[in-house]
């Protein structure tokens, strides 16, 4: 995995950081730039990423348990970012063992999503394909997990 450029001060950042060391910037990873961003926060949730015009993004709904930090175009109506949408069945997030299964769960599927976008895979999901659209289930036999309501996870 590349090191990136903090878009704030120019720091080294890796793909999974969520501050700047350097400048204490928020960070988040924008799919569509294939960047890490630095981000002024713009209400409402949303945030102002550093190579775009507008406050037009905001961050994955796993971003709440610091599980991602990838971030969503406000014309994309999912909740969840390009990586976790396609989670079904997750570890429950209401206990620190959980929790931590589901970190290491995301930033592993998080580099694999990296490589299906930077080569431009085909990656339909079942909101667009019912039948055979991908779909992540991680359950485990001991260690409960929660199912996530699909498809697609609309926002609305
Ligand atoms: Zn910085
Ligand atoms: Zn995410």
């Amino acid at each position: 995995m590349k090191l990136y450029e903090c878009g704030n001060c120019g720091n080294p950042v890796h793909f999974d950081n969520r501050v700047c060391i350097n400048c204490g910037s928020q960070l988040g990873f924008l799919p569509e730039a294939m960047s890490m961003q630095a981000l002024t926060p713009a209400g409402d949730d949303l945030w102002q990423a550093s190579s775009r015009q507008e406050a037009d993004v905001r961050f994955c709904a796993n971003a709440a348990h610091d599980i991602c930090n990838w971030l969503i175009s406000t014309n994309d109506h999912h909740i969840y970012c390009q990586a976790c949408r396609y989670n079904r069945i997750v570890p429950v997030t209401d206990n620190p063992e959980g929790l931590a299964r589901w970190q290491k769960i995301g930033q592993a599927q998080r580099h694999l999503f990296y490589s299906l976008l930077r080569w431009n895979l085909p990656r339909p999901g079942r909101d667009v394909d019912p039948q055979g659209g991908a779909r992540l289930r991680f359950p485990r036999r001991r260690g409960r997990c929660q199912r996530l309501s699909g498809p697609g996870h609309d926002r609305s």
